[in-house]
């Protein structure tokens, strides 16, 4: 990356620092397992490898069900859920509260699946209530496609909520847990999820192409239907080879590697500790950001991303591309209406305060540089960092 090119301000950065929302930055010991020689896809040490990582990903789903390996990035997982699950003449609910509850409806729509569109302001989250209401006014809707994490604006949802109410009916629901698997606690069984769809290169900080789906031991039979067209994401034939540790097709090798040293890691620090760290990195970041003069844009803020509005008359990309420019610190912008409007720090996987700091520093000096000066965002963060 070029650090000073567009800029008059010499950067003082010796290197890269990523605070995206995906993908974000791999840990040392994965870049390290990603270097081992691959072994062949068609050998009992690999099958060995398939397996392990079934079962991990399984304790980290919280789940005694299935899980499917698919050589995709996240939306392939996506795209599973849907062509497996729904028959023509089905009709599901999308629950849309920005880009990634946008994708669901846009792959209903692409497989021409009858829906009804269940949408709030971006920021926002859906009201469980309200998903109870579509239920009971609309009994031909067979599945609720919901995000966990809407990562275009930092805002989480209470699947826990919807859960209760799907199950309570006979529906099922779907959940893209994207950004929040290795983020925020969604134990599938006990909160009684039917499938969960997740993609290696968020929290599970692993690089793009492994996509999984998860599907509940009642949601045994969601798959045998007739479905839609499909071939590549057929999870009938994936729950044929799954118990000889093998994919349909050839998978990303590295990358099942990879995901299973990061398994390793999450499993050593302890599922429950990586939950509070998240938590603990997202309030430190939200109130150091709020003492620096930045709004928390989300009503509901997730622990993988924080989606910041900047103080009046400081640009939020201004902010992006000083970030980087100066800092070499790679923060995304909005995405569609609320490009220019906020920022996106993401905060997923292997952060720590430490890494706190230094975008709160940096944050500090872009707003001084664009004239509204402030201080006091470390000893804020350190506060609410130590208060969760
Ligand atoms: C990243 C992401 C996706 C999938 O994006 P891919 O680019 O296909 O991996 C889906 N949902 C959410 C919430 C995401 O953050």
């Amino acid at each position: 990356m070029t650090l000073t090119a567009t800029t008059t301000t010499p950067s003082t950065a010796t290197r890269v620092r990523l605070y995206t929302p995906g993908p974000v930055e791999i840990p040392v010991r994965i870049l390290r397992a990603l270097s081992q020689v691959p072994p062949h896809h068609r050998t009992d040490v690999f099958r060995d490898t398939v397996r392990r990582v079934t079962e991990g990903l399984k304790r980290l789903h919280q789940t005694q069900g299935e899980i499917f390996l698919l050589s995709a990035s996240g939306s392939g997982a996506m795209e599973a859920a849907v062509v497996n699950l729904l028959a023509p003449g089905d009709k599901a609910l999308a629950l849309v509260a920005g880009k990634f509850g946008e994708r669901w409806q846009s792959l209903l729509k692409a497989y021409g699946v009858a829906h009804e569109v269940l949408a709030v302001e971006w920021g926002s989250s859906i009201d469980p209530s309200e998903v109870e209401r579509r239920l009971d006014r609309d009994p031909a809707i067979t599945t609720v496609y919901a995000t966990h994490s809407e990562t275009s604006t930092g805002a989480l949802h209470d699947i826990q909520a919807m859960a209760r109410i799907t199950r309570a009916r006979g529906k099922r629901l779907v959940v893209d847990a994207i950004t929040s698997l290795g983020v925020h606690p969604l134990p599938q069984d006990e909160w009684g999820v039917d499938v969960v769809v997740c993609g290696s290169q968020k929290g599970l900080m692993v690089p793009p192409g492994l996509a999984t789906v998860s599907l509940a031991p009642w949601a045994a039979s969601a798959i045998d239907g007739p479905g839609l067209p499909r071939f590549y994401f057929d999870l009938r034939k994936a729950r044929k080879s799954a118990p000889l540790g093998e994919t349909s097709f050839t998978p990303p090798v590295s990358l099942v590697l990879a995901l299973e040293e990061a398994i390793a890691m999450i499993e050593e620090e302890g599922l429950e500790a990586v939950h509070l760290r998240h938590e603990r990195l997202a309030r430190a970041t939200r109130a150091g950001a709020q003492a620096l003069g930045f709004k928390t844009f989300a009503t509901h803020p997730a622990h993988s991303v924080t989606g910041l509005v900047p103080p009046d008359g400081v640009e939020a990309s201004a902010v992006v591309k000083r970030l980087r420019d100066v800092h070499a610190m790679v923060v995304a912008g909005g995405q569609d209406h609320l490009k220019g409007k906020i920022l996106r720090v993401g905060h997923m996987g292997r952060y720590d305060l430490s890494d706190i700091y230094a975008i709160l520093g940096a944050l500090e000096e872009c707003v001084a540089t664009f004239g509204r000066p402030a201080r006091g965002a470390i000893e804020a963060a350190r506060a609410a960092w130590e208060s969760a």
